[in-house]
């Protein structure tokens, strides 16, 4: 190992030797960037620092260069040595670093374009694979920082999902998402480690509409097996989800109606004997992946049945924006129903038959 690259693993090290916790979020080190809400992450494969809020990313000589103003490559390593020689001699960060910031420069002409999701992984990361530890620390700084933004967006909350509901499915907002200049924005919706769904806030048009980052995933799949006694609604898009919770109801989402072989697939594996009611998308390609879902799933003893409680409404989110009371006091009404069939059922002693019938 060369010189330069023992100088530069000691970013960690010299990081924490500064205060910073390494596996947390900490305040951006650009001095044009105030950063109150913390941005910055540590990324010990590039052994970098990157921030979210501005893009900028920093590696130990960087650091040097800004705390001791040390402009040439020489300068820089010869002081990083000396730390590494003598650490007691490492300075606290907010002594070098943070008092020394000035809001008054901070400014958004100077951000490089570099977007977010370029610094996570894009595949699914494994909690049991000690190799992936250290991208999903990673994805996780990122989906906390979004969670600590998501007070500035109120697009969900327009869409008739409560804040409660929000904060419970870990809902992020990326104010600094820059994927195009079309997509500049985006609510982010953790899937799984490492894969997330982002809704761009500002442009509703097709080819800008949604990013999905990793594999497809069947959203709060997991749910299923934790809550093995309750019925899941499948729906098409993750929003659906958050509409059927405001509801109080369990769901799934496809993602896409393309997902409809891998929700097949991973029920054939699992065989839940929870109820599984489909409620797609009422339009034309809804309709027709509903009943072939539907077959598909009877086909390999899924308990499923169709709902048609969307009357005219598109998909769940829609019918809870046009008309919350009655979507709420729909799926109550079908909860007293099930409450009293369960209840006749034990009275006359006839499991699994539905007497409403
Ligand atoms: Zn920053």
């Amino acid at each position: 190992m060369t010189d330069k690259e023992k100088a530069k693993e000691f970013l960690e090290e010299y990081l924490q030797r500064k205060g910073v916790n390494t596996k947390e979020l900490f305040r951006c080190i650009s001095p044009e960037h105030e950063d109150k809400n913390p941005s910055m992450s540590f990324y010990k494969k590039k052994n970098k620092c990157t921030c979210f809020g501005c893009g900028k990313n920093y590696d130990i000589f960087d650091l040097v260069k800004i705390e001791y103003n040390l402009k040439t490559f020489p300068e820089q390593l010869k002081k990083v040595e000396e730390f590494m020689k003598n650490p007691e001699l490492i300075e606290d960060i907010n002594k070098t670093i943070y008092s020394k910031k000035s809001i008054l420069i901070e400014s958004n002409e100077k951000k490089e374009i570099s977007n977010n999701l370029n610094s996570i992984k894009k595949h699914v990361l494994d909690p049991n694979n000690p190799a992936d530890i250290e991208r999903i620390i990673r994805y996780q700084n990122y989906i906390k920082y979004c969670m600590s933004h998501l007070k500035e967006c109120d697009y969900l909350t327009k869409r008739g999902i409560s804040m409660k509901v929000q904060e419970d499915f870990h809902i992020g907002y990326d104010p600094n998402f820059r994927y195009s200049t079309a997509f500049k924005k985006a609510i982010i919706i953790p899937t799984y480690y490492g894969c997330l769904t982002a809704r761009n806030v500002e442009n509703d048009d097709s080819n800008n509409r949604v990013r999905k980052i990793g594999t497809a995933q069947i959203f709060h799949y997991d749910r299923i097996k934790e809550n093995p006694d309750k019925d899941f609604y499948v729906v098409e898009g993750e929003i659906d989800v958050l509409s059927m919770a405001e509801a109080g109801k369990k769901a799934i989402a496809l993602g896409s109606v393309s997902e409809i072989n891998l929700l097949v697939s991973k029920l054939k594996e699992d065989k839940f004997e929870n109820k599984f009611i489909l409620m797609l998308d009422n339009d034309e390609a809804g309709r027709k992946a509903q009943e072939v879902l539907y077959e598909k799933l009877k086909e390999i003893g899924i308990n499923v049945e169709k709902s048609n409680l969307l009357g005219k409404y598109k998909d769940p989110n829609e019918f809870l924006m046009k008309d919350r009371e009655k979507f709420l006091s729909l799926f109550q009404e079908n909860q007293e129903k099930k409450i009293e069939n369960s209840w006749k059922k034990k009275l006359y002693n006839e499991k699994g038959k539905d007497l409403s019938r």
